[in-house]
């Protein structure tokens, strides 16, 4: 390995630059392929990371599952070329060891790999001492305590250059994204670990070119640090994930038409027109909190009239009365149906637990 290269790999951590963008294709195909993608990507002058799987992953036995180890040496040759660094799908110790050898800047973890601990202890046993930069993908199903497992595995490997992928979730029958996006569980994520930079990965969450600017531009609006997206020279011919990968030059236009976002503003009109709106709605929650505990004493001197009485906790028509005038007021006001109902069902099943609690 060229020491020089590997010096300032290390040197670097790639993940604290707000705004990255990592790009390349699904799969490394041929040496052409990966080289002519990297430049057209180069020469857009926005992408910092070129990525292209080696080992692919697949559902089905029989398709293409990468070229192998044998790609590595075509992904060194785009990173000599165009001086972007490369990032790679591993999923065993075998898969670092060959990244590793051929300068590799950046492993990604796949969603199908940090579903399963076994497979992550095996990857953090085999990056110990190593100062490389890993990228986890949310697991694929909906499960905050597996990508968690995953930080927390790698952190006590000590590997602290450690970023989040949020690829979205498998999810049967869903027909607008290819994985669900559930925005609220990278929230979470980002709220338990604030320090750890969150990428988006638009292309698996759409699975299509279509939304590819409209779920980026939300990940932006989130305050994610960056985006993972899909990009190849010839997409109509790509042996993998053909119909989300986007040619260079489109990637180079969406780039443009996305609006960056700060988590702050230096204009004094502006901070303290959000100061004083927030302070009006700190104001507000404090008093839908005091609001919502009056309720639950009340619901409380119900449930022991009820007992008293003998009479069943659960009213279903009453509480259907409740919530069609309430969505009814709420429509007035424009709020969605949607919105009063979870909120009054998360309401209503409080109160049936305090009653429940007193009749039992
Ligand atoms: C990929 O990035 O090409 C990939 C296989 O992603 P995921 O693990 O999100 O399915
Ligand atoms: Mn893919």
């Amino acid at each position: 390995m060229n020491t020089q290269t590997e010096n300032k790999a290390s040197a670097t951590n790639i993940l604290l630059k707000k705004g990255l963008i990592i790009a390349g294709p699904c799969s490394a195909e041929n040496e052409e392929q990966l080289v002519q993608t990297a430049m057209e990507l180069s020469a857009l002058g926005k992408v910092d990371v070129l990525r292209a799987g080696i080992w692919k992953p697949r559902t089905n036995p029989g398709g293409f599952e990468g070229v192998g180890t044998k790609g590595l040496p075509w992904l060194l040759k785009a990173k000599k070329l165009t001086g972007l660094q490369t990032a790679v799908e591993v999923a065993s110790p075998k898969h670092i060891e060959d990244a590793l050898s051929f300068d590799v800047d950046v492993l990604w973890i796949g969603a199908r790999t940090t579903v399963n601990p076994f497979s992550i202890q095996q990857i953090a046993d085999a990056l110990k001492g190593t100062d490389k930069t890993v990228l986890i993908k949310n697991p694929v199903n909906p499960d905050l305590k597996l990508w968690i497992g995953a930080i927390e595995r790698l952190n006590k490997a000590g590997i602290h250059k450690l970023g989040l992928i949020h690829r979205g979730f498998s999810s049967y029958g869903n027909t607008q994204y290819r994985n669900a996006p559930m925005w609220q569980i990278p929230i979470e994520m980002k709220r338990l670990y604030p320090s750890i930079r969150m990428l988006c990965d638009p292309s698996h969450i759409c699975g299509s070119t279509f939304g590819l600017l409209s779920v980026s531009q939300k990940s932006l609006d989130l305050d994610y640090d960056g985006l993972i997206i899909e990009s190849h020279c010839d997409p109509a011919n790509a042996l993998t994930d053909s119909e989300q990968q986007i040619k260079p030059e489109q990637l180079g236009v969406m780039l443009n038409k996305l609006v960056p976002k700060n988590s702050t503003s230096h204009e004094d009109g502006i901070i303290r027109t959000l100061e004083n709106l927030r302070e009006q709605i700190d104001n507000l929650d404090e008093e839908m909190i005091s609001l919502i505990a009056n309720r639950m004493k009340i619901a409380k001197e119900i449930g022991e009239i009820k007992k008293k009485g003998q009479i069943t906790v659960l009213q279903s028509t009453r509480y259907n009365e409740i919530l069609t005038r309430l969505i009814n007021k709420g429509n007035s006001m424009g709020l969605s149906e949607k919105f009063i109902g979870s909120c009054m069902e998360a309401i209503h099943l409080e109160s049936i637990r305090i009653q429940n609690k007193i009749n039992c």
